[in-house]
């Protein structure tokens, strides 16, 4: 990118390059370990697994994989339904298809822009019947194969009484903690409160490897398997014989690399993002058309995307007048329910989550952001 044009653009997720990165990768290249064996890797795995308390941890190439793997140790299996959040990115709903289970989409609560727990809580206790075989929906006659809840936006899905009841029912509960690492629900971090937990390494997200993701779990046995599918289910390296069907789905060392280095100051870009939602929230307080994003007061959110609640039908208006001025802003995504790709699947609940994707726009969140690009940001956002 031409320096003017940097200095004139503001992203709305960059990553932050600066600390170790560069050295890190430069011991990849002079050792000769690119690929996915190298030291970077089992040392990523073990930096995060520590940071989030998790007791173990596989690296996988992508969040997305991450899902698809924590679904198939989960026991999720062809035919069964999973409880997902309609409002989301669709990585998560396109996992339940990659094993041949159904979504089931979950509308947002208004209070927190997360999976309406109460709606999932009620389908499960009266909209499903307990069998000796696993837990079926009455109405299809499907298996309930898991729940998976996406902590969206660096904040966090009210988990405790889903989790009451998920675990009173034997279901598995996913924890998609993709946007959230970091965050912390009444004290314990996104990604650990469930029976497994996925992150995602992607470019735009918090902490960034260039592209991969993690799963964490208490669950021996669903670690072991884990690992194993994701290296092609490798059951003797030197005879090359394999027991199942398995993945090339393994970070690789450069990858693992960049990420270590970014983990070394995870806590600096989380209090980065902390303060740029601070100054995004005074300042809504200061207009009526905007809204903050509700985070709930027992959320340590680490605001991996600043979102506000235009009140008066001006998002695309409001996105285009910032686009003008080289401020990249993007909407929440369409409600999966509403997605062509996912036509026909049934929602349960109303319409929040369109509501709300109506009228919120994320504004820029890099941990990188100048206090002097915030106040212009505030200015346009005031002019309106
Ligand atoms: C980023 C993200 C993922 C995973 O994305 P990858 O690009 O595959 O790493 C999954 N779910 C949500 C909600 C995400 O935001």
């Amino acid at each position: 990118m031409p320096s003017d044009a940097k200095e004139s653009f503001i992203p709305l997720s960059a990553p932050d390059l600066s600390g170790n990165e560069a050295a890190y990768l430069a011991e990849c290249i002079s050792t000769n370990w690119v690929s996915s064996a190298g030291p970077f890797v089992g040392r990523f795995e073990k930096i995060v697994a520590d940071f989030v308390g998790a007791p173990h941890s596989v690296a996988t190439a992508t969040g997305t994989a991450a899902l698809h793997l924590a679904l198939i140790v989960a026991g999720v299996r062809p035919g069964d339904e999973v409880l997902v959040s309609t409002l989301s990115f669709i990585a998560p709903a396109n996992a339940i298809r990659y094993v041949g289970a159904y979504p089931v989409f979950v509308d947002a609560d208004p209070n927190d822009w997360q999976m309406d727990v109460g709606l999932a809580v009620d389908f499960l206790k009266n909209g499903c019947e307990k069998r000796a075989d696993g837990v079926f929906n009455k109405q299809t006659g499907r298996r309930i194969g898991a729940v998976l809840p996406v902590h969206i936006l660096g904040s966090a899905v009210n988990l405790p009484p889903l989790l009451d009841v998920t675990r009173s029912l034997g279901v598995p509960l996913i924890e998609d903690a993709t946007e959230g690492l970091g965050a912390r629900y009444e004290g314990r971090f996104l990604g650990t409160l469930g029976d497994i937990g996925c992150f995602s390494f992607n470019g735009n997200k918090l902490v960034t490897s260039g592209g991969g993701g993690m799963v964490v779990t208490p669950d021996t046995q669903w670690f072991e398997k884990a690992a194993h599918l994701s290296t092609q289910a490798k059951a003797d390296p030197i005879e090359s014989i394999h027991d199942d069907i398995g993945f090339n789905y393994r970070l690789t060392n450069i990858q693992a690399a960049v990420g270590c280095a970014q983990m070394e100051r995870i806590d600096q870009f989380i209090a980065a993002r902390r303060d740029i939602a601070a100054q995004y929230a005074e300042f809504c307080k200061t207009v009526d058309f905007l809204n903050f994003m509700p985070i709930p007061k027992n959320v340590e959110a680490v605001n991996w995307l600043s979102a506000v609640l235009i009140k008066n039908n001006s998002r695309i208006e409001i996105a285009e007048k910032l686009r003008q001025e080289g401020i990249e802003t993007r909407p929440l995504w369409q409600p999966l329910h509403r997605s062509p790709a996912h036509q026909d699947s049934v929602v349960l609940g109303g319409d929040n989550a369109e509501k709300i994707q109506k009228s919120a726009l994320c504004l820029p969140s890099s941990s990188t952001l100048l206090s002097s690009e915030i106040s212009k940001i505030i200015k346009i956002l005031s002019l309106d």
